[in-house]
């Protein structure tokens, strides 16, 4: 058996560790294409936000995640998009169809998120 450090392996298991959580699949679907803050989030998912912020971080500490701050808020974007194609070909070998998947990732505004993507279409 070949016992010497595969450390392409080890970078390959790292990012699926970091995916291997049902809310983070669900935060990284919702915010899709886009951009998404924490309230958004939390208006869209219904998670309390200390603890989509736990896995927030987890996904900005494996570089899935890169931030831009506007104002007082700091918007979330995939670091790149192939992840959903990723989270999308998982789905197909998990029987979870393409439709299904991507039901997830509609993010139309919701009257509880204030952000200067929703804050237009809302009484904010
Ligand atoms: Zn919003």
């Amino acid at each position: 058996m070949n016992t010497k450090t595969l450390p392409n392996l080890n970078q390959i298991n790292n990012l699926l560790s970091a995916l291997s959580h049902p809310a983070r699949l669900r935060i990284l679907l919702t915010i899709g294409q886009g951009e998404a803050c924490v309230c958004h989030l939390e208006a869209h998912l219904g998670y309390r936000q200390a603890y989509i912020s736990q896995h927030l971080m987890a996904l900005r500490e494996a570089d899935l995640l890169t931030t831009r701050r506007e104002g007082r808020y700091i918007f979330y974007r995939l670091a790149d998009p192939s992840l959903l194609d990723l989270i999308r070909q998982a789905g197909s070998l998990a029987n979870v169809t393409q439709a299904e998947v991507d039901d997830l990732t509609q993010t139309s505004p919701r009257s509880q998120c204030c952000c200067p993507h929703c804050a237009e279409d809302n009484s904010c």
